[in-house]
C-alpha cells in the first residue's frame, strides 16, 4: 500500500534520507526504530505529504504521491492531488498538536466536517464512537488544557482515526508523556493494531511495544536501512554490531 523508491531527502547540506525503499503491505504494523537523528520522522512526514523528497518517489494505494501522470508522463503534483492523497494518510505527532481552543469533540470533529463535508451529526456520530473508542467518551465537552498528556494523546488519536486513513503514521507518540500516562496511550494503539485493516507505521523507542504490536521491525540509522525482519529476529538475534549495540542500551 506504500512504496518508497529510492527515497533520499536533504535539508540544505544535510543529508537526512539516503536512498531508501521500502514497501509496506495492506494492513501491515510496521515499526521504526534507530537512533535520534536517523531519519524516522522525516520519511514519516513525507508519507503524510509535510515534507517532499528530494529524489526519487512514494507511492501510496497504488498512485504517486508526490508525481502524478499528465499527458503521459509525470509531473510534480499539484496542491489538488496532494489533498486528495493527504486524505489517506493519518498522523499522531509527539506535541499532540491539539486545536486548544477547541472542545474535545470539536477537535475530532472539524476534519471530517471541512475535509470530508460530512454534517455536523454525521462527524458528531463519528467522532463519539472514535472517542469512546480511545476510552474518552466522557471528555467530549472538556477543553485540551483540562486534559492528561495521555488523555491529549488519546484525543489526538482519534482525531487521526476519525478520518479514517488507509495508513497511520505514529511518530513518538509517548515521548513527550510522562512515565506513569504512557501505557493507556500504547494500549489504546495496540487495540487499534489488533483491529487489523489499517496499515501502521509506528516510529518509537519503546522496544517491548515494537516487539509485541510489529509484523516488521526496521532499524535505520543515519538515513539508512540497516536491519529488517520480523520482531524476534531484530530483538532476539540482531545482525549487525550497530543494531547490537543500539539494543544494548534498552536492557
Ligand atoms: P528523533 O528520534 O530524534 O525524532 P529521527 O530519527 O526521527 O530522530 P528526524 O527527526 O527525521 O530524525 O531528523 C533527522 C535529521 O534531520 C536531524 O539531524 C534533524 O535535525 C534534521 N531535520 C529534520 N527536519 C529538519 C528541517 N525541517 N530542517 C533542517 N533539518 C531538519
Amino acid at each position: 500500500i506504500v512504496k518508497y523508491s529510492q527515497v533520499t531527502k536533504s535539508f540544505g547540506d544535510l543529508e537526512v534520507i539516503k536512498g531508501i525503499d521500502l514497501e509496506m503491505a495492506p494492513g501491515e504494523k510496521l515499526a521504526l526504530i534507530g537512533p535520534s537523528g536517523s531519519g524516522k520522522t522525516t520519511l514519516g512526514r513525507m508519507l503524510m505529504t509535510l515534507e517532499e523528497p528530494t529524489s526519487g518517489t512514494i507511492e501510496l494505494d497504488g498512485e504517486g504521491l508526490w508525481h502524478m501522470p499528465r499527458k503521459g508522463a509525470f509531473v510534480r503534483a499539484d496542491e489538488r492531488h496532494l489533498h486528495r492523497m493527504r486524505g489517506k494518510v493519518g498522523m499522531v505527532f509527539q506535541h499532540f498538536n491539539l486545536f486548544p481552543h477547541m472542545t474535545v469533540l470539536r477537535n475530532v470533529t472539524e476534519a471530517p466536517r471541512k475535509v470530508l463535508g460530512l454534517s455536523r451529526e454525521e462527524a458528531a456520530e463519528r467522532a463519539v464512537s472514535m472517542l469512546g473508542k480511545v476510552g474518552l467518551q466522557d471528555k467530549l465537552d472538556v477543553y485540551p488544557a483540562q486534559l492528561s498528556g495521555g488523555q491529549k494523546q488519546r484525543v489526538a488519536i482519534a482525531r487521526a482515526l476519525v478520518m479514517r486513513p488507509m495508513v497511520m503514521v505514529f511518530d513518538e507518540v509517548t515521548s513527550a508523556l510522562d512515565p506513569e500516562l504512557v501505557g493507556e496511550v500504547l494500549e489504546v494503539i495496540r487495540e487499534i493494531a489488533e483491529e487489523g485493516s489499517m496499515a501502521m507505521m509506528l516510529i518509537t523507542h519503546e522496544m517491548d511495544f515494537a516487539k509485541d504490536v510489529a509484523d516488521r521491525v526496521i532499524f535505520g540509522a543515519e538515513g539508512r536501512i540497516v536491519e529488517q525482519g520480523p520482531p524476534e529476529a531484530i530483538f532476539e538475534n540482531p545482525q549487525s554490531e550497530r543494531l547490537q549495540s543500539f539494543l544494548k542500551r534498552f536492557r
